[in-house]
């Protein structure tokens, strides 16, 4: 059987802020400058874009994924509406250009919308010049702002959005989504839902990144070589790997499933392992290690990773979670 092709714009979760702009548009009350805020990754552009496609949609139920609107969304082509989503900072001129387009009435669709993904990044005059355009909007003119923290905008600019302000995903969504919607191996999405941590599009990011299993391997080989490792090499490979915060932050998780796990061999439970292709390297920890050791181990790791974010110092942080590590010098 021959499947549709769908060119609709997916959400998952943030069922709340959907069902809003629904309630909005059909009382004739559609926001026109918003600012969806919230941690990395979680899907803020993915709404802003289901929302642009929503809006200009000409079949029910919108968004229908087939119409000629729905489908020039998707490929990036509809006139109406304008995406910027670069890692560079947007600069006054763009602003100025986006400006000029948002004044004329839109060419095929209902609305002109512009969507302006991390607008913390863009330049002062940027967001100088956009306020014009946030308190004098024309009428079939909706914008769209994300960004992680509203404090680190122009104060002048949140007060004249409506602020939406997004939640990490639950597990069981994400775990959800990666097995229906990106048709990930159960093993794999339950480890990719760990890590994320709420954050979908990290999980994507991952599924798509030839790397990540790589460091993954590296890991866990760490783990292993540490546990041999006298106190002075575990303070050289501290002093290492924390000069690299997003390979620190990495680490950490993963070597906190990993000592879930051992928790879980030791205790007989083996269902929830997320590690399961290394059980065969996990045992003979399993076998060394004390129930008691394994917990602490469990506690010291998710504390050093919250530390991540109070300003502790990254390298001292790591130091004191790889100096309790037990020491097995024959695995
Ligand atoms: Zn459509």
């Amino acid at each position: 059987m021959e499947t549709t092709p769908d060119f609709k714009v997916h959400v998952v979760g943030h069922n709340w802020a959907i069902d809003l702009f629904r309630q909005q548009e059909q009382v004739g009350r559609v926001a026109q400058s918003l600012l969806l805020t919230g941690p990395p990754n979680i899907g803020k552009s993915t709404l802003g874009r289901f929302w642009a496609q929503y809006l200009n949609c000409t079949a029910e139920p919108r968004p229908c994924g087939y119409c000629l609107s729905c489908r020039k969304v998707m490929s990036g082509n509809h006139p109406d509406i304008r995406v910027f989503d670069e890692d560079e900072a947007l600069k006054i001129d763009q602003i100025r250009e986006l400006q000029r387009e948002l004044s004329l009435s839109p060419v095929e669709g209902r609305y002109r919308v512009a969507l302006l993904c991390n607008f913390e990044r863009a330049t002062t005059g940027a967001a100088n010049a956009l306020l014009k355009t946030l308190e004098e909007p024309a009428s079939q003119v909706v914008l769209i702002l994300t960004a992680v923290e509203p404090g680190s905008l122009l104060p002048t600019i949140v007060s004249r959005c409506q602020m939406l302000k997004l939640r990490p995903l639950a597990n069981e969504a994400i775990l959800t989504a990666l097995q229906t919607q990106w048709q990930t191996e159960p093993a794999q999405a339950e480890l990719l839902t760990q890590l994320a941590a709420g954050r979908l599009g990290w999980a994507v990011n991952a599924l798509t990144d030839q790397d990540f299993l790589a460091r993954r391997s590296r890991f866990l080989e760490d783990m292993l070589d540490l546990l041999r490792m006298h106190r002075a090499e575990r303070l050289d490979y501290a002093s290492d790997l924390s000069r690299d915060t997003a390979a620190l932050k990495e680490a950490l998780v993963l070597w906190l499933i990993i000592w879930r796990d051992l928790l879980l061999l030791m205790s007989g439970g083996q269902t929830k392992v997320i590690n399961l292709d290394w059980q065969d390297k996990l045992q003979p920890i399993a076998r060394r290690s004390t129930l008691a050791q394994a917990k602490e181990m469990v506690v010291r790791l998710q504390k050093a990773y919250q530390n991540l974010d109070r300003n502790v110092n990254p390298r001292l942080n790591l130091e004191v979670v790889l100096l309790h590590l037990p020491r097995y010098a024959d695995i």
